[in-house]
């Protein structure tokens, strides 16, 4: 059984926070990781309510610094500090060390823990900014006022060996264990491959495009993702430009796509209830939903 990978909107609100739309923050928690997109002011109360220990996140990938994505920071590098952390926190995001050293400059303490920044590269279209075991991390350069990424998690692919099958040419378990790991093995002259006993899993794919205009190489690199988590501010283009997404444009690129599952986050404050953006996207991509603070899906 693949991982569950479960996703907290802990913000979904644009610019101006409401009391129904705190700043924008997403929390990913993947086996033992718990990964933070944008850390907006009150992430931290957010977090507490989903009763998750901040103390537990070890990144967090800013997709740009206007202060409603990354307020937040501040005061939780304060209380990691106070709870005496030892562990590295690492951020990511565009000029991110030059944005950790001035917010460090602004406070008077002596941290006991090193925070780590990454400089996603602005002349990178798409850069694998992470990789472990399980899953890479990619910045995808977006469309805003600023410089700006979205972000994707990639799992990776994973080859599961039908047993029935494997013992059928002859390989002992040990021999399973190699097969997967080099994709193919000899055994009395004879090469046998991964694919003859063994079923591929691919990957689940799921991208945070940050605050955007419509973006190409985003849903180029998003194909057929299973979960697109996309600026919706707007529920129908606007009249004047703006740098960001509206839910009918990015309902048919979702469409185009073949996107598996669409959610608007980061509402203009202007939307009372979620029903013009919801239906806006809707009747073009039936499989859309809008953030509420305190969402929570998984992904199984
Ligand atoms: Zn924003």
């Amino acid at each position: 059984m693949p991982e569950p990978i479960k996703i907290t909107f802990l913000g979904t609100g644009a610019a101006i926070p409401s009391l129904r739309r705190n700043h924008p923050a997403i929390l990913l928690h993947y086996g033992g990781d718990y990964i933070l997109f944008d850390c907006g002011e009150g992430t931290q109360l957010q977090l507490q309510k989903a009763r998750v220990s901040p103390m537990k996140i070890s990144k967090i990938f800013i997709t740009h610094w206007h202060a409603d994505h990354f307020a937040g920071i501040l005061p939780l590098i304060e209380s990691l500090h106070l709870s005496r952390r030892k562990k590295p926190l690492e951020v990511y995001g565009p000029e991110a060390s030059r944005f950790i050293d001035a917010l460090i400059e602004l406070s008077y303490w002596g941290i006991g823990f090193e925070i780590i920044a990454h400089d996603c590269d602005e002349d990178k279209k798409i850069e694998k900014i992470f990789e472990n075991d399980s899953y890479e991390i990619y910045a995808i350069k977006v469309i805003h006022s600023v410089p700006a990424f979205g972000y994707a998690l990639k799992e990776k692919d994973t080859w599961n060996i039908d047993v029935k099958k494997a013992k059928k040419f002859g390989l002992t378990g040990i021999q399973m264990k190699k097969i997967k790991e080099r994709g193919k093995i000899k055994i009395k002259n004879k090469v046998i491959k991964l694919e003859q006993v063994a079923k591929k899993r691919i990957g689940r794919k799921i991208t945070y495009s940050g605050d955007t205009m419509p973006c190409k190489e985003l849903f180029e690199f998003s194909k057929e993702a299973d979960l697109l988590i996309h600026d919706g501010t707007f529920a129908e283009p606007m009249e004047k430009e703006r740098p960001h997404s509206s839910a009918a444009e990015i309902a048919k690129l979702s469409k185009k796509y073949k996107i598996k599952k669409l959610i608007l986050t980061h509402l203009s404050r202007r939307y009372k209830t979620t029903d013009e953006v919801l239906n806006a996207a809707k009747s073009i991509f039936k499989n859309t939903e809008v953030a509420k603070d305190m969402m929570k899906i998984i992904l199984k």
